[in-house]
């Protein structure tokens, strides 16, 4: 079966209002195949920009707005902290909840990134929920053992019905920003064990969920990466912040 394809730029802290202006307006010259959405998460002070910008340009439907993280109460004394309201009066309409950077610098737990990923699906957002191992446990075999630690919290939190609105990306922690990106074939490979630990516990789930790879993904690799079976498009951090780069990626995508 085609499922959708999807190509998520994460600006992480980085960008600029110039680049939220110039993007939206290169974004508007790039072609998409059948069934691929372009979605991108810039920080929080760009987001109602990007949307502005994204409706004076006319942007196609195909391009959609995420954030890079909520917290999980609807309102209150929680200084710092974004709710899913704020963001969706902006026009975001996806959320990367689990990223690699909010567990380990942030000490995100698997069970915070569940409630998370159950709070934006009651508000209406789609989270792209990020997992991954570390170099030291892909190296002592622990790379499945880890990858379903995290998932079975989301599982157990939210039911797998759900997943038909989740995003996963996988995201080994060594290829993230480090320009070492997992073969094709490894990402394939790790993938398809996600596919399947899902099928698992419900078949028609799984078949239909979009799986990105995330990882030191570019203009060179993209194309054999987004050409594996169980790739459904990616999870992109430097290189969504270069158009020309960014456009090659969002192209190379197949729904
Ligand atoms: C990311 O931060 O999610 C990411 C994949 O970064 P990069 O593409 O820079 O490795």
């Amino acid at each position: 079966m085609n499922r959708r394809a999807i190509v998520a730029a994460n600006w992480k802290m980085n960008g600029s209002l110039a680049l939220v202006n110039s993007m939206v307006s290169e974004l508007n010259n790039v072609t998409l195949n059948e069934n691929v959405e372009v979605v991108v998460c810039p920080s929080f002070p760009y987001l109602a920009a990007f949307s502005l910008a994204s409706a004076n340009a006319n942007l196609a439907e195909a391009f959609s707005l995420g954030a890079q993280n909520l917290n999980e109460h609807a309102k209150g004394a929680f200084t710092g902290e974004i709710s899913t309201s704020m963001l969706q009066e902006v026009g975001v309409s996806y959320v990367i909840l689990g990223h690699s950077e909010r567990r380990s610098i942030y000490n995100e737990s698997s069970s915070l990134v569940a409630h998370k990923v159950k709070t934006a699906l009651d508000a209406g957002l789609k989270p792209i929920l990020c997992i991954g191992e570390s170099e030291d446990e892909r190296v002592a075999e622990k790379t499945e053992t880890v990858l379903a630690a995290q998932l079975q919290p989301v599982i157990d939190e939210i039911g797998i019905e759900r997943f038909t609105d989740v995003v996963i990306a996988y995201e080994p922690v060594w290829a993230i920003g480090t320009g070492k990106t997992a073969s094709p074939e490894m990402a394939q490979a790790t993938h398809q064990f996600i596919r399947e630990f899902i099928a698992k516990v419900d078949e028609n789930v799984a078949v239909k969920l979009p799986l990105l790879y995330g990882g030191s993904v570019n203009a060179t690799n993209c194309e054999e990466l987004f050409a594996q079976a169980d790739i459904d498009g990616g999870l992109i951090g430097g290189a969504s912040l270069k158009a020309d780069e960014f456009k090659v990626i969002c192209s190379a995508a197949k729904g």
